[in-house]
């Protein structure tokens, strides 16, 4: 292990561009289970699939209920050591943007400018409507929930209104998809933390650094589907590895 870590810091010290690219696991220590881990998120629930969400009102009240069930979890969640490493070398200048599968609004939190925050899967810090895309809040929300008990219609159009997250079956972002490429093809070094690497086209993207020319380094404490591809893989606790980089 010290070895991979004293590679890593070598590895950190001589790149110029690093782009990370984030998964449910960077969030774990600040208390948001993931997905897959046992007890993660899957176990307990299967997720909506976008068509039923449109298709179906029991189907948007199920997964406005699923959301309110986990606010206290999210609202509560602060930066793990992990985002704290990466904020600081954001603000070093190493690295110009961070690529996310997380929906957690975390990043931003320990410190990256909203634009330097590449949302693959949109944040479900906040809603909008799947008709026109008007932003609406989620206070906004919480409140008509409580007046109905049903998820709420957008006040402009009518259509219903969702987090601001990507369902399976939702369209990618376009612009979050196209500056992702441009990250991941103009980087020497990438790093991909806390994802399992199965959920595609995001995991695409360490795959594409790599083909560009950047070197892949994977930190995750299981196996991932990339760990032959990469240059180097530390199959550990997150907060244990990046923690000395910013002090803890
Ligand atoms: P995932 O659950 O598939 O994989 C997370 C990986 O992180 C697992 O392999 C797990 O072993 C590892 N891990 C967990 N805690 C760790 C730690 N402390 N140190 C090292 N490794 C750790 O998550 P994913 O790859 O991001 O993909 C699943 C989808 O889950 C994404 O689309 C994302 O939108 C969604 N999601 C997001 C959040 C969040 O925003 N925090 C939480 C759950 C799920």
């Amino acid at each position: 292990l010290r070895s991979g870590v004293e590679q890593l810091g070598d590895m950190i010290a001589e790149a110029s561009v690093i782009v990370p690219f984030t998964g449910a696991g960077i969030s774990t220590e600040s208390g948001i289970p993931d997905f897959r881990s046992p007890g993660g998120l899957w176990s307990r629930n299967q997720p909506i699939p976008y068509d039923a969400f449109v298709a179906r009102q029991d189907a948007r009240d199920e997964a406005w209920r699923r959301r309110f069930a986990m606010q206290p979890t999210f609202g509560a969640a602060r930066p793990s050591r992990g985002h704290r490493a990466l904020a600081a070398l954001y603000r070093a200048g190493k690295i110009p943007a961070v690529l996310t599968q997380n929906i957690d609004n975390l990043h931003q939190a320990s410190g990256f400018a909203e634009q330097d925050v590449i949302e693959l899967h949109g944040n479900t810090t906040y809603a909008r409507c799947i008709g026109c895309g008007r932003r609406h809040e989620l206070e906004w929300v919480k409140a008509c929930w409580e007046r109905t008990h049903h998820a709420p219609v957008c006040t402009v159009c009518d259509e219903p209104v969702k987090t601001a997250t990507i369902s399976f079956g939702q369209p990618m972002p376009e612009e979050a998809m196209q500056r992702a490429a441009e990250l991941a093809q103009n980087c020497d070094l990438l790093l991909a933390i806390g994802s399992s690497l199965v959920v595609w086209p995001a995991a695409g993207f360490p795959l594409l650094a790599k083909q560009s020319g950047a070197k892949l380094v994977i930190i995750n404490n299981e196996p991932t589907d990339q760990d032959q591809t990469a240059d180097l893989v530390i199959r550990y606790d997150i907060g244990e590895i990046l923690g000395p980089f910013v002090g803890n």
